[in-house]
């Protein structure tokens, strides 16, 4: 598998020079925000540390006994820890035992690797036994620590390892990634705005069932607008499966429609998929009852998040506003 992300290029050139400059720290700690795939440069680059005869820009030849073995996931030299379920905490045992592993010779007698990931989910106990590592690396072992969320990790870990951080990629380099991956699917840059800039959130997000029920939901919703369906059996459409998110793209149709208003060609749109469509809307309406449905929508947004309010009651009373606007 291609581990090489194109927003990864300037991380990977600072370890290789710290590399090539013998600075290779013991322990790393990726930092940034969830879905640019800090843990495929985690994987990428313990394959090329441990890589036989890596190429000159530092990548594993994905040739070598090492490369196979590492593809394979059977590295006697690479280990790696994760919850044992998802959004369970790692636990003072694995630790254990992951410090155990890195104790060890290097069985191919070149660097032993193990990654923590997500290692804010490290409970307190688990984050102790590590610094003792931490604190005292054995030869060439290297330490790899992913998280979206440092400052839940305890500073006396923190501290101890240097830190790579990731940001948002610039669109130019993530929707050409995106695309390609998503040949028949939603807009690139549309999925990208949904999931905050981060690539693999985005494709991610792609493969879903709830982007088809994302254009469910809005032309449910233009059906009650113009009176053709029912509000409260609208309301208890969007009450099922995630009514935050649903809730989300409200609001992001509406931030669009103020957007076709003030420009019959804005430069962009959230959600360009579903343009024809908006359109229609921005059309019927004046903008003064656009911009008071976008307050009302962000209203309820804020109250059906935050407060223990009856949310079936409010959508019912949301979408039938919506249905005499003028
Ligand atoms: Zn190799």
């Amino acid at each position: 598998m291609d581990l090489r992300l194109p927003w990864h290029r300037e991380q990977w050139r600072q370890v290789q020079q710290r590399r090539s400059a013998g600075h290779l720290p013991h322990a790393l700690l990726l930092v940034g925000p969830p879905g640019l795939g800090k843990g495929w440069f985690a994987r990428r680059l313990a394959r090329a540390l441990l890589c036989e005869a890596p190429t000159a820009e530092g990548e594993s030849c994905g040739q070598c006994r090492s490369c196979r073995l590492f593809q394979a996931g059977s590295h006697p030299d690479y280990s790696s820890v994760r919850p044992l379920e998802e959004g369970a905490v790692i636990k003072v045992d694995q630790v254990r035992e992951l410090c155990a592993f890195l104790g060890y010779t290097a069985r191919y007698g070149g660097y032993k690797i193990a990654l923590l990931e997500p290692a804010d989910r490290l409970n307190g106990n688990a984050a102790n036994s590590l610094l003792k590592t931490l604190e005292e690396p054995w030869g060439a072992c290297l330490l790899l620590l992913v998280t979206a969320w440092p400052a839940r990790l305890p500073a006396t870990v923190r501290s101890r390892c240097q830190r790579l951080s990731f940001g948002i990629p610039s669109p130019t380099l993530a929707v050409p990634w995106l695309a390609e991956r998503t040949k028949e699917g939603p807009d690139p840059q549309t999925l990208l705005d949904w999931a905050g800039g981060a690539p693999l959130a985005a494709l991610a997000y792609a493969g879903e069932e709830h982007w088809r029920r994302r254009r469910e939901l809005a032309e449910s919703y233009e059906q009650v607008s113009i009176a053709r369906a029912d509000p409260i059996l609208a309301a208890e459409s969007w009450m099922k499966e995630g009514l935050t998110e649903n809730l989300r793209w409200l609001i992001g149709w509406h931030t669009d429609l103020i957007r076709l208003k003030m420009n019959p060609e804005p430069p962009r749109l959230n959600n360009a998929d579903l343009g024809d469509m908006l359109q229609r809307w921005a059309d019927r309406y004046p903008s003064r009852v656009l911009f008071e449905r976008l307050d009302a929508a962000i209203q309820l947004h804020t109250l059906c998040t935050t407060t223990q309010a009856n949310a079936q009651l409010l959508l019912e009373a949301f979408l039938a506003g919506g249905a005499d606007p003028c």
